[in-house]
């Protein structure tokens, strides 16, 4: 058994002081039937708690640390520009070199902004379409995550193509009612949507890989087909790449299956760890956000110094070491393979979405195509999963519902430790 004797103490002060313990509620291991980690330091592939334990870390801060914590040449900038001065709330030549950096990665970037969290580059971009369009509706998808903004915590039931009622008590119905919700990977449902609210629909947001109902890959013609549609409608088409981008390449999702969106969202890796994201797209859909345009929006942090800097250095090592991405995707199909002989061993049912870096093993034995598929998973099967592997120094995503995430700096020796744990 764990000693988390000053976990535990810090979670019982920490109980009194913030909602649940935590500052995000996934850190609560609600989903896993214990109590939260308190996590002391973390480098490399490792994170280590307050009570001395060690884990090969797969949640990566949930996404951002693809190149795995602290990483020597990205810690190096960040502590010289912290010298410099943590914010100005003006602009600096730091922020044009980490806009021309994601505009060489990603080309559809003809112009963005930089905000300071992956909720407010959705939220943002969606202002920007209604405003360009001069519509109110949206259509999401069914497990679909673009974080907490009212408009957006709509995930609905199966009644859902009717009529959209909000997750979370105080969003207003009439928000919600703006928000319809289309269900992944089934055209049908979107063809309805689009048939039913003709000339109403200012954007169509998609994670073009979902990762927040765990990892669930986009049918060969899905994200096609949203382009067309999305098209013939007058309707943005945006990709939320918080969690693809500069994750599947480089060049994120919009490059690996070779779908031009109209604006994309980035967060996570973009910041290299540091509060950071940037919406973008289409240049005459982004000249009409203030001050040249009528579309309101701004940010005391946004282009923080300290954020571009570790951005700029982290996208740089992506960029100039390909090879990084052919390693963390080799490493991803080892551990692929090695969930699929646990199931067998076990008995038990264990399907494996994997795509590059980006992988789910959900506990069916269905085809996880959609929500439905993916919420067929025995959860009970999983947090034993989850309480298994901790106990064993592997930390995995504390929820059936996230991705599992691995970075460069997992070595083959963690990867085997990993799969021996996996498959004894
Ligand atoms: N979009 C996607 C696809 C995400 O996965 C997330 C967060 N996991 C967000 C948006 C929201 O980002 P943030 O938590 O930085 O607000």
């Amino acid at each position: 058994m764990l000693n988390t004797v000053k976990s535990e103490e810090l979670y019982k002060i920490a109980l009194d002081l913030m909602p649940g313990g935590v500052n995000s509620p996934v850190r609560a291991f609600g989903a896993v039937g214990r109590n939260p980690l308190f996590i002391d330091h973390a480098k490399g592939s490792y994170v280590y708690d307050v009570d001395g334990n060690k884990f090969i870390d797969y949640v990566c801060s949930w996404g951002p640390g693809i190149l795995g914590h602290s990483h020597p040449e990205v810690l190096e900038e960040v502590v010289k520009a912290c010298f410099d001065g943590l914010t100005f709330g003006a602009p600096t030549g730091k922020e044009n070199q980490l806009a021309q950096l994601v505009q060489e990665c990603v080309p559809s970037m003809e112009m963005m902004r930089m905000v300071s969290s992956g909720t407010e580059a959705t939220m943002s971009a969606i202002r920007a379409a209604r405003g360009f369009t001069g519509r109110d509706k949206i259509i999401k998808f069914k497990g679909c995550y673009h974080g907490h903004s009212d408009g957006l915590l709509v995930q609905a039931g199966s009644a859902a193509l009717t009529q959209s009622v909000p997750d979370s008590s105080g969003v207003p119905a009439s928000f919600a009612e703006q928000t319809l919700v289309a269900l992944y990977n089934d055209k049908d449902s979107v063809r309805e949507l689009f048939e039913n609210n003709k000339d109403q629909i200012a954007a169509l947001i998609v994670e073009p890989v979902a990762a927040n109902m765990g990892v669930v890959i986009p049918d060969d013609d899905f994200l096609p087909f949203l382009r067309e549609i999305t098209e013939e409608n007058g309707t943005i088409l945006i990709f939320d790449e918080v969690i693809t981008g500069f994750r599947l390449g480089v060049g994120g999702a919009q490059e690996w299956f070779g779908i031009k969106p109209d604006l994309s969202t980035f967060g996570k890796i973009v910041g290299g760890g540091m509060p950071m994201a940037i919406y973008g797209g289409r240049r005459d859909i982004m000249k009409n956000i203030s001050p040249t345009g009528k579309v309101y929006q701004a940010g005391t942090l946004s282009g923080n110094p300290i954020a571009t800097t570790a951005g700029i250095k982290t996208l740089e090592i992506l960029r100039d070491h390909p090879e990084l991405y052919t390693k963390i995707e080799a490493n991803t199909k080892k551990l692929a393979e090695a969930y699929k002989v646990r199931a067998e061993k076990q008995g038990i049912a264990i399907h494996v979405n994997q795509i590059g870096s980006l992988m789910s093993a959900f506990f069916t034995g269905e085809n996880v195509k959609d929500y439905a598929g993916a919420t067929s998973s025995d959860t009970k099967a999983y947090a034993d999963y989850f309480n298994y592997m901790l106990e064993n120094g592997i930390y995995v995503a504390p929820s059936q519902f996230e991705a599992m995430f691995i970075s460069a700096a997992h070595s083959d020796e963690d990867i085997q430790r990993t799969i021996d744990v996996l498959t004894k």
